[in-house]
């Protein structure tokens, strides 16, 4: 019966979640294809590009050098009067673009086979008597058609097989999250101590924030995610105007010839989907809603992901058996490991409620160092509030408190 499959796993894009999806698969042994929409991985890069060590550590990654761009460490988060605190905890800026390229090299070398140039338009059940058994799917590109066992869908925001799975009802697997927008310039010559610096400055990042990530040879990431996506540029180019970054030179970033300087990208913000596996399917990274919600990074939670989908791939094929309850594995191994969604979901909510002031008065009552606020700490923290200014505690400052905490790399926030 297998071997009336093309493939066991069809992994649907190349980018972190789905390289490690396809390295994780092929390590299992399982027949695996990874394609990718583009003709090259990892371009346009449309991220901050860093990682925490903990991530690292938590993935087991060895990252080689050439996909290293900077050893940083940790992050300061600044508030609107130019208070700032800091969170020590060290990582990684990466080449982000030679690092997904890294990983799926890595899968080619356990055997996975990679397609560019091919996208996914389509899946129709294979069913018999009744029985699910794997996915026809169809699409653009010289790999199609293609008949697989389990499908893992990698294809980032724009979750490509929530559209095309239908439920029973007719209705599409999972309806479309609310996305927000990320963009950045690559700067020359930027001052650094090492410090990733993350202004929580509404006034140009509408419930969101703008980062200064360096990289090597002098290099940064400037940018900025808001909620305000149409005025995401403006808003950029006028925190730079605004700020020290106002005398430096914009430039190409080194995987992009021509064009506009700018890049990014959107990001998904409404949590993970309802559902993230169904017949012969799973659906990981940001094509699960798979963000962290304070500071919106995503390349942990994706490539961990992964980690778990080809687990219960290899669960589901060793059994012979597709079906949603097999891949049910899957949701409830990401649910016991990832972040409390919701909870930061209302401290980050409860943040974006303070008036700038407030949010410069809560910052001004955190220790300099916050890595170690433990729950003295916190309390202290509650405790300068309420006698700086009460009404602010009550507030709902304590769950916007949490939401730092949460946010740390232990909780895949960074
Ligand atoms: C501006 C910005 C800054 C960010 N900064 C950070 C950061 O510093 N740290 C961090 O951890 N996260 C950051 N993120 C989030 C992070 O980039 C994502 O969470 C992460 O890339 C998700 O990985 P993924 O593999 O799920 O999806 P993606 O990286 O989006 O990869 C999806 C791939 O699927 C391909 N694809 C799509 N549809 C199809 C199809 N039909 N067929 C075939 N292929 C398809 C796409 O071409 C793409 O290559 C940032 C995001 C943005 C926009």
């Amino acid at each position: 019966m297998a071997e009336d499959f093309d493939v066991d796993v069809l992994v649907v894009g190349a980018g972190p979640g789905g390289g490690n999806a396809a390295l994780q698969c092929a390590r299992k042994g399982l027949r695996t294809v990874l394609i990718e929409d583009h003709g090259e991985i990892g371009t346009p890069v449309h991220c901050g590009e860093c990682i925490s060590d903990e991530a690292v550590a938590n993935l087991r990654l060895n990252l080689p050098p050439e996909v290293i761009s900077k050893r940083v460490k940790g992050i300061r988060v600044i508030f609107p009067d130019g208070t700032s605190k800091q969170l020590t905890e060290t990582g990684y800026v990466l080449e982000k673009h030679l690092f997904e390229q890294w990983i799926a090299q890595s899968a080619v070398n356990e055997g996975a086979k990679l397609s560019l140039k091919n996208r996914l338009s389509s899946m129709e059940r294979i069913e018999k008597d009744g029985k699910f058994l794997g996915w026809k799917c169809d699409g653009k590109g010289d790999i199609f058609p293609l008949t697989a066992r389990i499908v893992i869908d990698a294809s980032g925001v724009s979750a490509v097989c929530s559209k095309f799975v239908k439920l029973g009802n007719n209705k599409p697997l999972n309806e479309k999250g609310k996305v927000v927008a990320g963009m950045q310039y690559e700067l020359a010559d930027v001052p650094t101590d090492g410090y990733l610096d993350f202004y929580i400055w509404p006034k140009y990042a509408e419930k969101g924030y703008v980062w200064m990530i360096p990289k090597c040879d002098g290099r940064a990431n400037v940018g900025l995610v808001t909620e305000d996506r149409p005025r995401a540029k403006k808003a950029l180019d006028e925190f730079i105007a605004d700020t020290h970054f106002n005398d430096l030179t914009r430039q190409l970033p080194q995987w992009k010839q021509k064009g506009s300087p700018t890049f990014g990208g959107t990001i998904p913000i409404s949590g993970p989907f309802e559902n993230t596996h169904h017949d012969g399917l799973m659906l990981i990274g940001d094509a699960a809603g798979f963000t962290s919600p304070l500071f919106e990074g995503g390349s942990h939670l994706a490539l961990k992901s992964a980690v778990f989908a080809a687990e219960t791939a290899k669960i589901a094929i060793d059994k012979n058996d597709m079906s949603k309850e097999i891949m049910a594995r899957y949701t409830s191994l990401w649910k016991a490991e990832f972040p409390p969604y919701e909870k930061i979901l209302k401290g980050k909510n409860a943040l974006f409620e303070l008036s700038d002031s407030e949010m410069s008065l809560m910052g001004s009552c955190f220790p300099d160092e916050m890595s170690d606020m433990g729950i003295i700490g916190k309390a202290m923290v509650g405790v300068r509030l309420l006698f700086k200014k009460p009404g602010l505690y009550f507030k709902k400052v304590v769950p916007a408190m949490l939401a730092f905490g949460y946010s740390r790399a232990k909780f895949y926030g960074w």
